[in-house]
């Protein structure tokens, strides 16, 4: 198939290779040359603008920062709907508002275009091996269409409901994962600052009512050993936590643990941890207990 991918980071340069490796014919895009380069060094072809990618294929993947960009490559000028014509599709894999996807999809759907939200999970490993978790919004349709390019990238595809609903789920989600992330960390130091051995503590608590996969995640690979390499980073977690505030907002729904979640979040970037993994939200509560929650084996 030919197909584009625009946003060659940490996540869509990985996954632009996996397409490529699929037999797809790929032609790629992003403002930083270098890393189209790399696709290009193993057989993809440069675009000169996101409309010019659309012209050229069937299929155009988008893995850009945020909603306004996304917009931007999308709407703007240059944009990939300039190019693109009737029957092509595009398919967002950013995490972002969904009432951005869903402006998208209703101004792309003017000229024929199909537009899904398909936001991921599994992070730069999962992206890495093909393995991600894909959460889609759009035509049932045109997911049968795309499918086997999105095969080439992730092992679970998951229909969720109209355009929207991939980028809702993601959003819900990774409220769950932040919330209990900074539980998790306040919980441990307390633990720690009463006496408590951090090994100890993670035994019992990883088996135990309080358990849950920031804990089970995060405690043996990061907070124990005082590695906070990413993983995923405080500034994209912040920004998905935005997602879910700002959603909840137009639902006039109170989103306490959200938006606590996110302030602690926006002090650890404020503490300059932004590029370091969730995990290293920890370190603003043991600098405030004045312990730190390390295995000592
Ligand atoms: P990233 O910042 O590493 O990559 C974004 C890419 O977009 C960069 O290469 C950048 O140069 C490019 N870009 C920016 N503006 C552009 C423009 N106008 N035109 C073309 N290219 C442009 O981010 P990432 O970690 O790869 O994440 C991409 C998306 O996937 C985000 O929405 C993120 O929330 C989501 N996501 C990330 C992870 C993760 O673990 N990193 C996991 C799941 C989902």
């Amino acid at each position: 198939m030919k197909v584009g991918f625009i946003g060659l980071g940490v996540m869509g340069q990985k996954m632009a290779t996996n397409v490529l490796k699929a037999g797809n014919d790929l032609t790629v895009f992003d403002v930083v040359k270098d890393n189209v380069e790399k696709l290009v060094g193993i057989g993809a072809k440069a675009g000169n603008t996101p409309a010019d990618v659309a012209s050229k294929c069937e299929v155009v993947l988008t893995s850009l920062p945020n909603s306004a960009i996304v917009e931007n490559v999308i709407l703007g000028e240059n944009g990939v709907l300039e190019g693109a014509s009737s029957g092509t599709v595009i398919v967002d894999l950013s995490s972002i508002t969904p009432k951005t996807i869903r402006k998208i999809h209703d101004i792309a759907s003017k000229k024929g275009v199909e537009v899904m939200d398909a936001p991921v999970s599994g992070g730069a490993s999962g992206a890495e091996k093909g393995t991600l978790t894909i959460m889609v919004g759009g035509s049932k349709e045109v997911l049968e269409k795309v499918k086997p390019v999105l095969s080439s990238i992730g092992k679970k595809i998951n229909y969720i409901g109209n355009v929207g609903a991939g980028d809702t789920v993601k959003a819900v989600n990774n409220l769950l994962l932040g919330a209990n992330m900074v539980a998790t960390a306040e919980a441990l130091v307390l633990g720690k600052k009463a006496g408590l051995d951090a090994d100890v503590m993670y035994d019992i608590i990883s088996k135990s009512s309080g358990s849950s996969y920031a804990l089970t995640a995060k405690y043996d690979n990061y907070i124990s050993k005082g590695n906070f390499d990413p993983g995923f980073m405080v500034d994209l977690m912040h920004k998905d936590l935005q997602l879910a505030v700002d959603t909840a907002k137009d639902l006039k729904v109170p989103l306490i643990n959200g938006n606590l979640a996110q302030q602690m979040f926006e002090t650890a970037r404020a503490e300059g941890l932004g590029r370091e993994d969730i995990s290293s939200v920890i370190k603003v509560f043991e600098k405030w207990a004045d312990v730190e929650v390390r295995s000592e084996k």
